[in-house]
């Protein structure tokens, strides 16, 4: 056999075989190779000469002239094709697809074999993975007895798989349907809303998911189908296929409508629902009117159900247009919440009623369009209250405005206040900077009040009524207010307190007017009391120096001796000095308390100058040594008839109670004193006071020795002068040693 040389094929051709990607190789009729293309170089990573004159077996055996040509012989020598797997050296594999044809010389002599070889390897990959996939695919539909299906659009070549055609029974692959006589196996009513969603995914290039019927014309051979689609442009062919997969769910849909239908016609929730329920199909039938609706809208179910529901509730005009277009978006998937007024005839007689009406879709999976449910609630009561109090608010501000009254209204369940704004002007609170609210409410309580207010306005939460109340709040700019208060809780007809109410008043002058009679009331009670008492004593004290001169007067008449005579007239004038003294007492006192304060500049030096020259003639006055220690100059502005007294009185007690048993008494008069006070101090070195009597010698009427004559009332109308002058009065005292009294007056 003739070698025939690659360069006898002519120019064209050559070309082409140089830069095609199949990879040709021929061989002669004994298997060696006498050509290869570049391609074919690549492919078997040879290179040319490690290819050419080599026997073919070494690269594969299959291709060997002794099995091809008897092939040949058979088929009258027609072009064979092959596929065959190549292991390269470096154990890599790959798919050739080959076909292979007898070559011929000029002479038309057969001289070998032709190959044209196409590496398929990568193509030959992808189809054993998704030959993979799909087993585990179809594997996995199988258990969730899902079917899949592929329509060319193109060509309308419809693939489905096993299962789909067990889903619409269908024996083998002829039954499979064109997509236009698919469409007759959709049950009538759901063909549109099939269809339309169809054409939605094909335009919109978007997946649809939908439960639809589907008939061979009987109802008995209804089923239902979940399909779920979209549109896939094939890698393979190019052509966009819709893809999908479809699952026979009429075992829990028939489950799932008869739960519903149940629920719907004998659902004691409808039945017996405190709000009227009302369900619509999309043509605004009405298919459910509940018993609540019957007695709120005076309307039987039997007049309304089968109707348009715009006949079952009377709408008209221009009602009805707004009505219809809110049902129009119902139907298109939105709640919609509103209120409305009705006037109806109903067990009470002719009504008007407020009534808050929620519309909502009932989405249905069959497509058969949106059901509306709706929902009626009477809020007449509510509305009422609300009309009736925006009337009376106007009247209530005028009243409250002139008689300075704060009101409040709280909200229990959103847990808000309202205040007018007096209460607002009570409460010293901007309006425009703080909002009512019950924790500033509390905020504002007096601590040693809060407990007691917090108490009624928990009582006022329980319904009770809580009538003048009073308590102090500190206004936040400190003022101390008292308020005076009232409240109620308003209740709903199920007695729950929905809201509180009440009225405050400030009653702060009030209440400084009535501390100041309760001052004034105690201390004409206290003045009373010393009144009585003083009138029982002054009264003992004159009356018993009376019966004393009564007896002595006895006496003398029945012809005494002299030195009788002279006895009992100095008992006598003894006893007229008691009664003088008493009557001075009484004359101070009652001069301390009526006569009206006069102040002038007193010198004080000089005026206890006088004083101790009005006592030149008491007993053992020459005894005690009187030192008057106060600068001449010094002067007091003060009532000096009132400071006299005090002078009198302490310094006749010093001489009074002067210790015998001393050799030398004495009462000395000293002066300390800053700007606006001055301080005098009375010390002598007397008998002292016992200490047991230290606590009551301002009291009236006490006296805390035998020696001496006295009253009792001498300090008592000094602590009252003292206090009237706007100064005080204190002592030291140690019994046996001396006592020092000191006094203090404003300069
Ligand atoms: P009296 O009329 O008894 O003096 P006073 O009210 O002036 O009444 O005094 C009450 C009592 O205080 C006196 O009875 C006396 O016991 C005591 N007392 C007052 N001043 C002195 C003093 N300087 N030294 C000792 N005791 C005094």
């Amino acid at each position: 056999m003739k070698l025939k040389d690659p360069q006898h094929i002519p120019g064209l051709a050559n070309t082409i075989l140089n830069n095609i990607s199949d990879e040709i190789v021929i061989v002669d009729l004994e298997g060696i190779i006498i050509y290869r293309n570049p391609a074919a170089v690549k492919t078997f990573s040879k290179s040319a000469e490690d290819m050419l004159g080599k026997h073919i077996s070494e690269f594969n055996p299959d291709f060997d002239p002794k099995i091809i040509l008897p092939e040949f012989d058979k088929n009258g020598y027609q072009p064979i094709n092959k596929d065959w797997h190549f292991t390269h050296a470096e154990n890599k594999s790959s798919w050739l697809d080959s076909s292979l044809s007898p070559f011929y010389d000029d002479s038309g002599e057969l001289i070998g074999i032709l190959a044209v070889i196409k590496d398929i390897t990568q193509k030959k990959q992808v189809e054993l993975e998704l030959n993979q996939n799909r087993k585990w695919l179809s594997r996995a539909l199988e258990l969730g007895q899902t079917g899949i299906w592929d329509w060319n659009l193109h060509t309308e070549k419809p693939f489905w798989s096993q299962k789909m055609l067990e889903i619409y029974g269908y024996e083998s692959l002829e039954d499979i349907p064109s997509f236009k006589t698919w469409e007759k196996t959709i049950y009538p009513d759901d063909k549109e809303f099939v269809m339309r969603h169809i054409m939605e995914a094909l335009e919109e290039n978007k997946k649809y998911n939908i439960i639809f019927r589907i008939w061979n014309g009987t109802e008995k051979s209804i089923k239902y189908l979940h399909a779920i689609g979209e549109v896939i442009i094939d890698e393979l062919d190019k052509v966009p296929h819709l893809r999908g997969v479809a699952r026979d769910v009429s075992s829990w849909k028939t489950t799932e409508n008869q739960l519903i239908e149940s629920l719907r016609f004998n659902s004691n929730i409808i039945k017996y629902a405190l709000e009227g329920i009302f369900v619509l199909d999309p043509e605004l039938t009405c298919l459910i009117w509940n018993p609540k609706l019957e007695k709120l809208l005076g309307k039987k179910a039997g007049h309304v159900l089968g109707k348009n529901i715009m006949e079952g509730l009377e709408i008209q005009g221009h009602k009805k247009e707004a009505y219809q277009r809110i049902f129009r978006k119902v139907l298109r998937g939105s709640s919609e919440t509103f209120e409305d007024v009705f006037f109806v005839e109903n067990e009470e007689g002719k009504q008007k009623l407020w009534l808050k009406i929620l519309l909502s879709p009932n989405l249905k999976e069959d497509g058969k369009g949106n059901e509306i449910i709706g929902i009626i609630s009477d809020i007449t009561e509510s509305r009422e209250r609300e009309e009736v109090l925006a009337e009376t608010s106007e009247r209530l501000r005028l009243a409250t405005e002139t008689a300075r009254i704060g009101i409040w209204k709280h909200d229990f369940e959103s847990n808000t206040s309202q205040w007018n704004d007096q209460l607002f002007q009570m409460l010293g609170i901007d309006p425009d900077l703080l909002e009512a609210s019950p924790e500033i409410w509390q905020e504002l309580f007096h601590p040693d009040d809060r407990a007691d207010a917090i108490n009624n306005l928990q009582r006022l939460a329980n319904g009770e009524e809580v009538l003048n109340i009073e308590f102090r709040i500190i206004r936040p700019d400190g003022e101390i207010r008292y308020i005076n208060a009232s409240g109620k809780g308003i209740s709903d007809s199920k007695g729950n307190i929905l809201q509180g109410i009440g009225v405050n008043v400030d009653v702060s002058h009030l209440k400084k007017h009535e501390r100041s009679l309760r001052q004034k009331n105690e201390e004409l009670e206290k003045i009373n009391k010393a009144l009585d008492t003083f009138v029982y004593h002054t009264s003992h004290n004159l009356r018993a120096p009376l019966a004393n001169i009564q007896g002595i007067l006895e006496i003398l008449s029945n012809n005494p001796t002299e030195a009788e005579k002279d006895r009992f007239l100095n008992y006598a004038t003894e006893n007229v000095e008691n009664m003088d003294r008493t009557i001075q007492t009484i004359i101070d006192y009652s001069y301390n308390s009526r006569i009206e304060l006069s102040r002038e500049h007193v010198k004080v030096s000089k005026l206890v100058n006088s004083v101790v020259n009005s006592l030149s003639f008491m007993d053992h006055r020459q005894k005690v040594n009187i030192i008057n220690a106060i600068p001449g100059e010094l002067t007091v502005f003060t009532d000096v008839d009132r400071l006299r007294m005090v002078f009198l009185n302490l310094l006749s007690n010093s001489l009074k109670y002067f210790d015998r048993s001393k050799p030398l008494p004495y009462v000395k008069i000293t002066y300390k004193s800053n700007e606006d006070i001055a301080r005098f101090i009375i010390e002598d070195n007397g008998i002292g006071i016992a200490e047991a009597h230290q606590n009551s010698i301002f009291q009236m009427f006490v006296r805390a020795t035998d020696q001496g004559k006295g009253s009792g009332l001498g300090l008592y109308i000094v602590k009252e002068v003292m206090t009237n002058l706007g100064g005080n009065i204190r002592f030291e005292s140690t019994d046996g040693k001396g006592t020092c009294f000191y006094i203090e007056i404003p300069r």
